[in-house]
């Protein structure tokens, strides 16, 4: 173990996030590349937002992923683990309390009596003016009988730590390289504590990342104006200055920051769309990070031997959707036959759910789909609509659909009744793709046909839709009975169309 010590710390204000999800895996490879132990704290003092359901999203979704911690809260039957405990925030409150105490008696903080319509007011008026917001710092200099006449109002007072005027705070950012930013633009004297006694955010973070011994600080780029802050906390407190290594955002295709409003952010989503752990952990390794190779297909274990923080972009990484599916499909293709079954049946059992089918394929029927369907799934829930036909009683089907572009119905009827015949001459000796195929392509040479207009109509006929696994395939895994059955009931359907057209 070396003294590397990172955390990350979510606030259950919210399911867990994909940036989230990518800053802990960040963190995590960090940690486990170099030897070091990677923390989970989690920031529950947003009482008012944080709830357990967000909570256990959270903690859950980090599960799935694989991503396990060394120190870090009770999850489900695993105690809390770590000597540098509560891991969460709420269990921390006296320590901040402590923390606040310490810098008022070392006159590093003050109370601030100003009352929320005084700061309004003055907010207001240094806008007008054009000026950056900040406190004015009325309460930084009061006597003891300003103080006294203040608590004699029945005023509540704030705490709050004194920021330097004018000072550029420095630090060499892993990722982004040298900042710096002046103190000016901090907005004042900052409040650490609410007139409840209740901690602030910067308070809680710095006190904690100090009291956990936290050796680099690795957190989404939004935070970096934040550093200035938490450095000057860090320095009052008295605790060794930490790295910083601030991550690129996540964008959406336009560019702008990824949200929930114009993109999908909650990773529970991407579980139910059926990507799979290894693939979403792999795809968002590489949301700001590569190898320098052309390596794209990397377990946790290859992750975690070529992680190097330094080699991070600073440029935002924009949120490839189709990137994902490739990198999905390319992990489910490597799935063994009894893994990918099991992971499969959890979407059977929604297609079931929905409707869209009306019985659960045994694993053995999934099993002998496996060499057409496998390599085409880009998710799992793709599964319904590449082979939920085949667990279907009635098939809906629409007859305009079966018609291929050059033909008629008329036409399409006497195609169907030919390949009808055949198919089923043929498949009572064998009931296979190869057999199945080398008549119904003789029909079309014969007849002059193309092949893609009959075979669409059939694909259609049988399947309900344009787009199957291979067609001889399909029609084998439905089996003899079936197929000619739906083959019969299209060309009824036809028929009665065609006959009826004007
Ligand atoms: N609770 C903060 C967040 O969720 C943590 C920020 C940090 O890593 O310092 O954004």
């Amino acid at each position: 173990m070396t003294d590397i010590r990172v955390r990350i710390a979510p606030s259950p204000t919210g399911p867990l996030h994909l940036g989230t999800a990518r800053t802990a895996l960040f963190n995590f490879l960090f940690a486990r590349h170099t030897g070091g132990t990677f923390i989970f704290r989690l920031e529950d003092t947003d009482q008012a937002r944080s709830t357990e359901a967000y909570e256990l999203d959270i903690l859950n979704g980090m599960h799935w992923l694989g991503i396990r911690w060394d120190e870090g809260p009770a999850v489900g039957d695993e105690p809390e683990r770590g000597d540098h405990g509560p891991y969460r925030q709420m269990a921390r409150m006296a320590s901040y309390t402590e923390a606040a105490n310490r810098l008022l008696a070392e006159d590093k903080a003050y109370r601030c009596y100003c009352s929320p319509e005084e700061l309004e007011a003055e907010r207001k008026l240094q806008e007008a003016a054009h000026q950056n917001v900040r406190y004015n710092g009325r309460c930084a200099k009061l006597t003891g009988a300003e103080r006294a006449a203040f608590e004699a109002e029945g005023r509540k007072p704030v705490v709050r730590f004194r920021i330097p005027a004018s000072r550029a705070i420095a630090f060499d950012d892993i990722v982004r390289g040298h900042v710096e930013i002046d103190t000016n633009a901090l907005g004042g004297d900052l409040v650490i504590l609410r007139s409840d006694g209740t901690p602030l955010y910067h308070f809680t973070v710095a006190v904690d990342d100090a009291a956990m011994k936290i050796s680099h600080v690795i957190r989404g780029e939004d935070h970096l104006s934040n550093t200035p802050k938490h450095i000057l906390l860090f320095e009052a407190l008295g605790a060794p200055i930490p790295q910083f290594g601030h991550l690129p955002l996540i964008l959406n295709p336009d560019r702008t920051k990824m949200s929930k409003r114009k993109s999908q952010t909650a990773v529970d989503a991407y579980k139910a769309e059926g990507f799979i752990p290894e693939a979403f952990v792999n795809y968002l390794a590489l949301l700001g990070w590569s190898t320098g190779t052309e390596e794209e297909i990397l377990s946790q274990a290859e992750l975690i031997e070529r992680f190097d923080l330094s080699k991070v972009n600073r440029a935002g990484a924009v949120f490839d959707r189709e990137r994902l599916e490739w990198i999905n499909g390319q992990w489910i293709r490597r799935l063994s036959a009894d893994d990918l079954i099991a992971r499969l049946r959890p979407f059977f059992e929604v297609e079931l759910a929905a409707g869209r089918i009306d019985w659960l394929p045994t694993d053995d029927e999934i099993r002998v789909l496996l060499p057409v369907v496998q390599e085409r799934l880009p998710r799992l829930s793709a599964v319904g609509e590449l082979i939920g036909f085949l667990f279907v009683r009635d098939l809906e089907m629409d007859p305009a659909l079966i018609v291929p572009k050059r033909w008629d119905a008329a036409t399409t009827v006497v195609g169907l009744t030919a390949a009808r015949q055949l198919i089923a001459e043929t498949g009572k000796a064998a009931w296979d793709a190869h057999q199945l195929e080398a008549p119904l392509r003789r029909l079309v040479e014969d007849r002059g046909w193309k092949a893609g207009d009959l075979f669409m109509a059939i694909r259609v006929a049988v399947t309900g839709r344009t787009a199957t696994p291979p067609l001889f395939d399909t029609m084998v895994a439905l089996g003899y009975e079936r197929t000619l059955a739906r083959l019969d009931r299209a060309i009824e359907k036809l028929g009665a169309q065609a006959t009826t057209a004007p």
